[in-house]
Formats: structure tokens, C-alpha cells, sequence
């Protein structure tokens, strides 16, 4: 089964076109990592898969089910940001219930769900704090957490390490490879870092003004890239 597919899907903001005839497929299960330089338009791409934004035209299907305008809440998709985007008057537990009470889950289901997701991610200590409590780490993880509970099939991660510092950043892109490993979902990653790109992808895609340079494997670009410019990002020294 396809968790993702992408046909000619276009974005434009006003008269500024920025994403051009995407065409993508995801498999189930796929760890399907975006890269491409600031402004290239992996975060729109990123929004109107989950519904943030609307295509302007194209399609969008999410497990086999077309979703091209379908609201966030119902594409099956969970999504984690730079920002961590938590509620600061909310605590961990909290901020992990709130998408899981707008559903109408019961509250037996939602304490299960948190309790799991902060076995996954070793947050029990944690759950009475609020985000302020937390080191930025541990936000990152709420929020990863927070995602997990919504048991989605297609999880969206945009530069979710960015903001950590280096060790930090480390020990987090190992926690979400092992949590792919476990979950078996599939994920899409966006960032700009070669080495989360190299390291987590199953595949990559290389973005370039709005449109896709390149796909294949880490391996398969690193050795053989299409051009300078994917060379410039992931190839070999030459
Ligand atoms: P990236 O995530 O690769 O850095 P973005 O997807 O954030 O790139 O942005 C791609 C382009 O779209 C940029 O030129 C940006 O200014 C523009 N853009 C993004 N969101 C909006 C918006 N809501 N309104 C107008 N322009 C936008
Ligand atoms: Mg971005």
C-alpha cells in the first residue's frame, strides 16, 4: 500500500508559484527525508501534505484515500515542528491529551496512549511539567510524544532538531530512527543537515526551487549525483 502520493501538485501564494508539479509516492513503512537549501519550499510541501495548506492544484492521497481537501485533523498524518508549537500553560500530559480529547477519545484510551508514548520516549518523570519546566529536549520529545498518541499513519517532521544543540541533536535522531524502527510508520523528515539526511532516509528527495531535483537512496545520490548541485549537498567530495 502507498501511505503517500503526490500528483503534480502545485502551490502558489498569490502570483508567486512555489511548489511545481510535485509528483511523489511513499511507501508504507518508508523513512522519506526532503532536503534542499532555505526557501525551497520543503515546509509548504510539508503544510499541504498535512492539510496546513491547500494544494492550488494537484492531488493528495494519504493511505489510498484522497485527502486534497480534507482538514488536517482527518488525514491520519501527525505532524512535529521546529518550534515544538506546545501549549505553555498546558503540562506534558496535557499538551499530549489535547488532539486525542478533540477527537473524542475516552478518557481510558487517552491515559493509555500518553503513558505509552512516554514509555517509548522515557518521559514519565515529566509529565506534570509544563514547557517551561523542560530543557529544550525534553520539549522536542513531548511534542514527538504528542504525535505518537495520535497513532497516525504518516508522521511529518519538519526540522524537528533544529533547534537543539549538537549532543542533543545526536541522541534525538537517534531516538526517532529507533522510533521508526518500532513503530513501523511511515515518516517524512525535512531538514537541511546532511547528516540527519544520510543517516535517517530510506530516501531522499532533493528539492530545488519548488520542484524535485533528485530521489534515491542515500547511497545512490551520494555516489551518483544528478548534478553540482545535488553533489554540493549530499554527494561525494570530488
Ligand atoms: P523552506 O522550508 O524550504 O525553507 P518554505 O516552504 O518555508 O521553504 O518557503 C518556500 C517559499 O514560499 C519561500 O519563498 C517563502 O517565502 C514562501 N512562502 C512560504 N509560506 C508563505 C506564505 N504563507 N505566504 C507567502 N509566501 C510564503
Ligand atoms: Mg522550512
Amino acid at each position: 500500500m502507498t501511505a503517500l502520493k503526490l500528483d503534480r501538485v502545485c502551490k502558489s501564494f498569490g502570483k508567486v508559484q512555489v511548489l511545481h508539479d510535485i509528483d511523489l509516492a511513499v511507501e508504507e513503512g518508508e523513512f522519506v527525508v526532503f532536503v534542499g537549501p532555505s526557501g525551497c519550499g520543503k515546509s509548504t510541501l510539508l503544510r499541504v501534505i498535512a492539510g496546513l495548506e491547500d494544494a492550488t492544484s494537484g492531488r493528495v492521497e494519504i493511505g489510498g484515500a484522497e485527502v486534497t481537501r480534507t482538514p488536517p485533523a482527518k488525514r491520519g498524518i501527525a505532524m512535529v515542528f521546529q518550534s515544538y508549537a506546545l501549549y505553555p500553560h498546558l503540562d506534558a500530559r496535557g499538551n499530549m491529551a489535547l488532539g486525542l480529547r478533540q477527537e473524542g477519545q475516552p478518557k481510558g484510551v487517552i491515559a493509555e496512549r500518553i503513558a505509552e508514548a512516554a514509555r517509548i520516549l522515557s518521559l514519565e518523570p515529566y509529565l506534570d511539567r509544563r514547557p517551561a519546566e523542560l530543557s529544550g529536549g525534553q520539549r522536542q520529545r513531548v511534542a514527538i510524544g504528542r504525535a505518537i498518541t495520535r497513532q497516525p499513519r504518516l508522521f511529518l517532521f519538519d526540522e524537528p532538531l533544529s533547534n537543539l544543540d549538537a549532543a542533543l541533536r545526536m541522541n534525538t535522531r537517534i531516538e526517532i530512527a529507533q522510533l521508526h524502527r518500532t513503530l513501523g510508520a511511515s515518516m517524512i523528515y525535512v531538514t537541511h543537515d546532511q547528516t540527519e539526511a544520510m543517516t535517517l532516509a530510506d530516501r531522499i528527495v532533493v528539492l530545488r526551487d519548488g520542484r524535485i531535483e533528485q530521489t534515491g537512496s542515500p547511497m545512490e545520490l551520494y555516489n551518483d549525483p544528478a548534478n553540482r548541485f545535488v553533489a554540493g549537498f549530499l554527494g561525494a567530495p570530488s
